[in-house]
């Protein structure tokens, strides 16, 4: 008999699973709360619960956990960047960012990705596979547990494309978010995606209450459709109707990811179809310097030109900012510390 991953289920689910089990269900509360708010990782610390039952639970379910494979820590501003290890040995990333207001983690919901967006080195290699809700959640637990901190915000900007992973996402969300957990409010959290566009229709009727980040990187379906494939599939514009769509039904206001490259998409031109584009929505444009990957060859243009492009878009009445780099000195591009353990672990076997 397979085990069941019992960190993935929610509170009714456990409950349902105990009485199917001839056991009393006032224990699925004790579980959850050991789980979730004092996050052991085996069923013998749960010292409440009975030897008999402690038995029982572990005869039928696993409790997930993660390992630190390394640990890069930035001199500069105290940014942490992990490489976490999963059961099965694949390995994802997530970057913890300090700031003034509290702990931030970006986190991955996938190992690799299928997306192909052609400046990012997460998508190289494929996708391997979608992460479970367990597994986001424990990215999150394991860095609580290593920093001793809380982590106030929450992203989903790692390796991945989250709305690839659409129904293991969502749960994961209301796990993190309920209270007998980690209680985080969804307000404190962005989902990032690259635009796929009938996923973001069905996560407008969800009522989760976060905040969605669209990974936009052009102005207009022809430098679009060469750097990001989804846009093969839904254009710009079914694009943008679906964000009009999402800010209706939700009342959030959505904020748009702008990777500047040279000679691709940072032109004055540019600027000016992208204010086109957004007039009229309550938008916010995030501008990053792209991060070049050895492999793409984009780069990014002067700091001169990239405040140009920030100063044309808030001329023209769009909100943008610039984002500041942390933990310059310990950079890598989404998806490249994995890929660099991936080709040692690789040579070491050669
Ligand atoms: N799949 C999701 C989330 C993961 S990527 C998405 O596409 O939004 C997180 C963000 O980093 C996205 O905006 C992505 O386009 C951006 N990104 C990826 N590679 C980059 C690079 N080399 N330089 C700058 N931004 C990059």
């Amino acid at each position: 008999m397979e085990k069941k991953d019992i960190k993935s289920l929610f509170p009714q689910e456990v409950e349902q699973q105990l009485i199917e089990l001839g056991q009393p269900k006032f224990r699925a509360k004790q579980i959850v709360s050991w789980l979730h708010e004092k996050r052991v990782n085996s069923f013998d610390e749960m010292t409440n619960i009975p030897l008999a039952l402690r038995r029982v639970l572990e005869e039928h379910y696993y409790i997930n956990s993660l390992t630190i494979v390394r640990k890069l820590e930035s001199k500069l501003d105290g940014t942490v960047k992990y490489l976490y290890e999963l059961s099965d040995k694949n390995c994802i990333e997530a970057v913890l960012m300090k700031y003034k207001y509290g702990n931030t983690l970006c986190i991955s919901t996938q190992v690799g990705c299928r997306m192909g967006c052609r400046f990012c080195a997460s998508t190289l290699a494929g996708l391997v596979r979608s992460l479970k809700p367990s597994e986001m959640l424990d990215e999150i637990y394991t860095a609580v547990q290593d920093t001793g901190e809380r982590v106030s915000n929450v992203v989903l900007m790692g390796i991945g494309e989250p709305l690839d992973n659409y129904d293991n996402v969502v749960r994961f969300l209301r796990l993190l978010s309920m209270p007998e957990g980690y209680n985080l409010s969804l307000r404190h959290l962005s989902l990032s995606t690259c635009g796929v566009v009938d996923k973001i229709h069905r996560l407008a009727e969800e009522d989760l209450g976060l905040t969605l980040s669209i990974s936009l990187h052009a102005p207009n379906d022809s430098i679009r459709s060469q750097t990001m494939p989804i846009n093969n599939r839904w254009g710009v514009d079914e694009l943008m109707k679906a964000c009009r769509d999402y800010f209706d039904k939700t009342g959030r206001r959505i904020s748009f990811e702008y990777a500047l490259i040279d000679g691709v998409n940072d032109e004055p031109c540019h600027a000016q179809e992208l204010a086109k584009r957004l007039r009229g929505m309550s938008a916010h444009v995030n501008l990053i310097p792209v991060n070049p990957v050895k492999e793409r060859g984009f780069k990014c243009g002067s700091r001169q030109k990239i405040e140009g492009f920030q100063h044309m878009l808030t001329k023209l009445g769009v909100n943008a900012t610039i984002r500041r780099e942390l933990g310059a000195d310990i950079n890598a591009a989404c998806g490249q510390l994995r890929r660099e353990y991936m080709k040692e672990e690789e040579e070491e076997q050669c």
